[in-house]
């Protein structure tokens, strides 16, 4: 691929100065622009703002798109970021290509190829939840627990980083916690989390369910790093209150 970094950046940069028409909309520094193919399953681009930061990913099946078909996409992107209305051209100029039969079958294909992969993966990008579960089994459980379904979410969901789903067997851990940006001590707190759920079944009294028992809890407050991954915890939320104050 030829197309150089900062290319791309200035692409978006310069959709972001057209289509901020009032002082609400932002415009990042072209340096605040992270741009990236991504091997999505199927056609697929995504954009996000994250502390001032834009995040793009572009699915690889444009990868060797022409350059006018990128600057169209960025603008549908940023549009759709800033809530503007798509400018008819590069509505068209997108849409021609990405529904040629070229790209139709290539999307086909991946679909086919990396929709299922995508789906049950304990191995994500940056953490492998298999080896941290080995290592939590091991270090606090003596190797007692049986390991369950472990998979990275669908979803970049920041409201639940963790769920131990009993009936399924299966503990699920939020993909926004799978990057370098978050310690790897705060993972496997997560995963320890989850796994004193299968350790401490829920209990049920009068007809309610109690997923933390008072020794769940105990249990809890003695793993090492509680404190500061209590900390870490706040500052997760906090951070996704901010971002659905920015959206609404
Ligand atoms: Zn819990």
């Amino acid at each position: 691929m030829s197309r150089s970094d900062l290319h791309l950046k200035r692409v978006f940069y310069d959709a972001f100065r057209q289509l901020s028409t009032t002082r609400k909309h932002f415009v990042p520094e072209v340096t605040a622009i992270e741009v990236k193919f991504y091997p999505y399953a199927g056609l697929h681009h995504t954009i996000r703002v994250r502390a001032g930061r834009v995040y793009v990913r572009i699915s690889d099946l444009f990868s060797a798109a022409p350059p006018e078909v990128i600057r169209a996409l960025a603008f549908l992107l940023v549009a759709r970021l800033l809530s503007r209305k798509v400018p008819r051209l590069h509505e068209r100029v997108y849409r021609a290509y990405a529904f040629s039969p070229e790209i139709l079958r290539a999307s086909d294909i991946a679909r086919r190829q990396r929709g299922r992969k995508i789906i049950s993966s304990a191995r994500g990008r940056v953490y492998d939840l298999g080896r941290i579960f080995s290592r939590l089994n091991r270090r606090y459980f003596g190797g007692e627990i049986e390991r369950p379904v472990l998979t990275w979410s669908q979803r970049r969901a920041r409201s639940i980083l963790g769920h131990h789903d009993g009936a399924h067997n299966t503990i699920t851990i939020s993909r926004v916690l799978d990057s370098a940006d978050v310690p790897e001590w705060f993972v496997e707190y997560i995963v320890f989390h989850e796994m004193l759920h299968i350790k401490h079944p829920a209990r049920i009294i009068n007809g309610r369910r109690y997923y933390h028992s008072p020794s769940f809890r105990a249990e809890e407050r003695s793993y090492p790093r509680y404190g500061q991954a209590q900390d870490w915890l706040d500052r997760v939320i906090r951070k996704s209150h901010e971002l659905r104050a920015r959206a609404a």
